[in-house]
């Protein structure tokens, strides 16, 4: 929803580029967290409380004063990271800064074979793409290395971005371009 909701204006109303540390430390603290409460009382706590999908498949009943409670925070708390937060920056504040299921894709993405480099000589430092990804996972830091960092979702768009042609799809420890898989998959 909120990858919907950061496509929809041509340009970010408020610029957020360099979001704190602990900010994007959260998702992980926060799956540790649900993994341990989740063993403890043996519930799936995101599934039974958390995920904003609910709302629509199995809206909770709200009948307590607590429930209403817990329901104008839940619903407050979607409408900042899922709607106007992304409308506004243009970026993907759900996915970046509280989805517990992010440490898990960032996992697949360490084991992905195929990485997405960045050719720092034929860079002209525009820093398209740090403004375009939606997920912060280029950085100033990691632009000056060629690389993005480990969140990178390796979905394309600062690809698609970069006047340069800089930023490709690369074999992991190689520099043998592999944008053709990607490519070829398209026509599958
Ligand atoms: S491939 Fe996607 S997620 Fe990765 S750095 Fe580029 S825009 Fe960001
Ligand atoms: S968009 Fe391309 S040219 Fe611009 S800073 Fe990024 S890699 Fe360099």
């Amino acid at each position: 929803m909120d990858q919907f909701f950061s496509s929809l204006l041509k340009k970010s109303i408020i610029p957020l580029e360099n979001p704190p540390k602990w900010a994007k430390l959260f998702p992980y603290a926060f799956m540790l967290f649900l993994i341990l409460i989740s063993a403890v009382f043996l519930i799936p706590i995101f599934c039974a409380y958390i995920c904003p999908l609910r709302i629509i498949y199995d809206p909770p009943a709200v009948t307590t004063t607590f429930q209403w409670i817990t329901a104008l925070i839940f619903v407050t708390g979607g409408l900042i990271f899922l709607v106007i937060g992304p409308l506004l920056t243009k970026k993907r504040l759900f996915c970046s800064f509280i989805c517990p299921l992010m440490p898990a894709n960032t996992l697949i993405g360490v084991i992905n074979p195929f990485k997405v480099k960045i050719n720092i000589d034929l860079c002209k430092k525009c820093g398209l793409c740090v403004k375009s990804c939606e997920l912060f996972a280029i950085t100033k830091e990691s632009l000056a290395k060629g690389k993005t960092i480990i969140e990178c979702a390796e979905c394309g768009k600062c690809m698609d971005k970069c006047p340069a042609g800089a930023i490709d799809y690369k074999l992991m420890f190689t520099d043998q371009n592999i944008r053709f898989f990607y490519s070829a998959g398209n026509y599958l």
